[in-house]
């Protein structure tokens, strides 16, 4: 349904250079370089706060960096021949006139570019609305009105996407279905640019990860080597309560960390679940349970970050620890 994206891949990065935005006294983005490359998906993480909008709306033009640059395939986004064509954005899902129906909406959009009106039937399918086409806009629910903003992103079939937390609003299911669709889009060859400040989401959708606090750029890297090089390694272990304290005293003589886990047990850090199962079977203590775990994203960013975090919204109910 896509047209092929590979062959202009190259041409499709963002580049933000020395980015800086000031409103009066305030930095929202602080000398920001990074670079998002085509055929991945890219997560711009930070909490809210951190600059992820202002820096987006400076990439699309619809505000003016204070110092620095950014570009979209070389050039600055005002100079794009073609906007639309070749830089789909969602910002904010409910900036849709509420009267105008799904498909009226999309079909202003298309006629504003020279797109022809079947493209929309094509859009319509790729998320899902065709059932919805003709319902107000004012009608539709949160998770509906995100669909309609990535189709409206779609539209022009762009070779690099822009997505400010897009999958605000949707239920699991429709938390996949975006997973899915950003996925093959950046498997087609497309830059995909998504900002999230729900970090398990990011850990699972995304392949490279630009980090920000207050403006400033805290990491740029695969989201693998990000979470392997800041996560400290853990073990979960359980052991029979009457040998809790014993098993306890021994690992932290050698110089464990060893702190309750708030599902029972303990969550022991240093060494590897292979040492401790050894140091235990050595002293003649039973093990119930030894996990290997692995920190999830958002215990790594809320490290990084500190109290430089003003987030911490009621959606931040990830899992703590993933099991390796
Ligand atoms: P995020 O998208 O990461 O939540 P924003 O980019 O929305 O962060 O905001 C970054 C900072 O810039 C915040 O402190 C916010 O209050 C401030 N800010 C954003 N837009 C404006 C504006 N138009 N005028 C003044 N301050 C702004």
């Amino acid at each position: 349904m896509f047209r092929a994206c590979v062959l202009r891949s190259v041409e499709n990065m963002i580049e933000a250079r020395e980015l800086t935005k000031r409103y009066g006294g305030r930095t929202a983005v602080d000398a920001l370089s990074f670079t998002v490359r085509p055929g991945l998906v890219t997560g711009f993480l930070g909490p809210n706060g951190a600059g992820k909008s202002t820096t987006m709306r400076l990439v699309l033009g619809l505000d003016t960096p204070t110092a620095g640059s950014v570009t979209v395939a070389g050039r600055r986004y005002d100079e794009l021949d073609a906007p639309l064509r070749e830089v789909g954005a969602l910002l904010d899902a409910r900036a849709v006139h509420p009267g105008r129906t799904v498909r009226r909406h999309l079909l202003g959009l298309a006629r504003s570019h020279a797109i022809p009106a079947r493209r929309v039937d094509e859009v319509l399918g790729a998320v899902g609305l065709e059932t919805a086409a003709d319902r107000r806009a004012k009608g539709l629910s949160l998770g509906m009105a995100q669909r309609l903003g990535v189709a409206a992103a779609l539209i022009g079939d762009p070779g690099v996407l822009i997505l400010d937390e897009p999958v605000n609003g949707l239920d699991t299911e429709g938390i996949r279905w975006m997973r899915t669709l950003l996925k093959s889009l950046a498997a087609e060859g497309r830059t995909v640019f998504l900002s999230s400040h729900l970090m398990s989401e990011l850990e699972l959708t995304a392949d490279r990860v630009v980090v920000i606090g207050r403006g400033r750029l805290l990491a740029e890297t695969d989201m693998r080597d990000f979470i392997d090089a800041n996560s400290p390694d853990s073990t979960l272990l359980r052991v029979p309560d009457d040998e809790s304290g014993r098993m306890r005293a021994l690992l932290e003589s050698r110089g464990a960390g060893v702190r309750p886990d708030a599902g029972g047990g303990w969550r022991v850090t240093g060494p590897t679940a292979t040492v401790i199962g050894e140091l235990a079977r050595e002293h003649g203590l039973a093990v119930h349970e030894l996990t290997p775990c692995r920190s999830s994203l958002e215990d790594i960013y809320t490290a990084m970050t500190g109290e430089a975090v003003e987030y911490r919204g009621s959606t931040d109910t990830d899992d703590k620890e993933v099991p390796r």
